[in-house]
């Protein structure tokens, strides 16, 4: 079978690797759809402090259950994604319903979609692989990760996220979901609710504009304030500058990673007399992953506006230029 293999940085090649055979436990995928990522443009790019190389990239997917090892609970021809990494079930986090915090799920994330198979672990196939519902594409299914973590997200960003206007710094797939959902939230008035998209790529805040958003520039300084601003950039300097963005009593969420070590100078004056709050978001519970299911069902994420594009694995390089390049929202590559 083909397989993107990454052996360090830049060093990637679709190669002819021997197809896994799956062990009691585990499920053999027939990739149908892998979409881009930034999380794989940066593992390309620099690799990553717990995800040693060698490593097959892609970790968005949908596919058919090929062949099931001894009592996976699946059967062949099953549509599938899965969730990139599965809680434990038994540390203290899983126990008390924060298993995205779980200390032992990143231990060994699911990649290497970026290929004709895919094999699912155990721990993932008990906890992280799910069937794809009647009538939703394999395209649109194998958003569930990224669309998880955006549910997780305005799930801590409480109440600020059920109405009030919205600042969303950036202009990636994860901006749009962000968007999308912000936008449909039941029980809101959509009219009523300003949502302001600030970014740099012109491409990109035209694609936000064409669906309704008001955009401005970062360098501007956007003149919005929200009751919610959100970070999709993971930049320190843009961080910094929220709080006096967000209006009195509002909420920061910080979605993006920043690297270790980083460090984010705050207006404190701001959090103390405005009352503005920090709040972090990361990855999301298997329960986030099952509304992101559900959403997808229900078209309350138009799948075809973020997964615009689509490459045969072959050209997984014009396909990684298109959503860099913000052509593309996320190209699905297809094997
Ligand atoms: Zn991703
Ligand atoms: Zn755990």
């Amino acid at each position: 079978m083909r397989a993107l293999v990454c052996d360090g940085p830049e060093q990637a090649l679709l190669r002819e690797v021997r197809a896994p055979e799956p062990g009691p436990g585990e499920v053999l995928v027939r990739v149908t759809s892998a979409l881009t990522c930034a999380t794989d443009f940066k593992l390309l790019k620099r690799g990553h402090p717990k995800i040693p190389f060698p490593l097959t990239l892609g970790h968005e997917f949908a596919g058919v259950v090929e062949r099931t090892g001894e009592g996976a609970g699946f059967q062949p021809g099953e549509r599938v994604t899965s969730s990139v990494s599965a809680p434990c079930g038994g540390c203290e986090a899983c126990r008390v319903g924060r298993e995205n915090l779980c200390v032992t799920a990143f231990e060994r994330p699911l990649f290497g979609a970026f290929a004709d198979f895919l094999l699912v672990p155990e721990r993932i196939v008990k906890n992280g692989l799910r069937r794809i519902p009647p009538g939703l594409s394999d395209e649109a299914a194998a958003l569930l990760d990224p669309l998880a973590s955006v549910v997780h997200g305005l799930g801590r960003a409480g109440t600020a996220a059920d109405g009030g206007d919205v600042l969303i710094v950036g202009t990636g797939p994860i901006a749009a979901m962000l968007f999308f959902l912000l936008r449909g939230k039941e029980g809101t008035d959509a009219s009523a609710r300003r949502i302001v998209v600030a970014g740099r790529r012109e491409a990109r805040l035209e694609f936000f504009l064409e669906r309704g958003a008001e955009v401005s520039r970062i360098e501007a300084s956007p003149r919005a304030t929200g009751s919610l601003v959100i970070d999709t950039t993971g930049d320190a300097g843009v961080i910094s500058a929220l709080p006096d963005l967000a209006a009195d009593g509002g909420t920061v969420l910080l979605f993006a990673g920043l690297p270790a070590g980083a460090r984010v100078s705050l207006d404190a004056h701001a959090l103390h007399y405005r009352e503005v709050s920090i709040v972090g978001s990361f990855h999301y519970t298997p329960r986030d992953a099952d509304e992101a299911l559900a959403l997808l069902s229900r078209g309350a994420v138009p799948a075809a506006d973020i997964v615009s594009a689509r490459c045969p694995l072959d050209d997984w390089r014009a396909a990684f230029d298109l959503a860099q390049g913000g052509a593309a929202m996320k190209v699905s590559l297809v094997p």
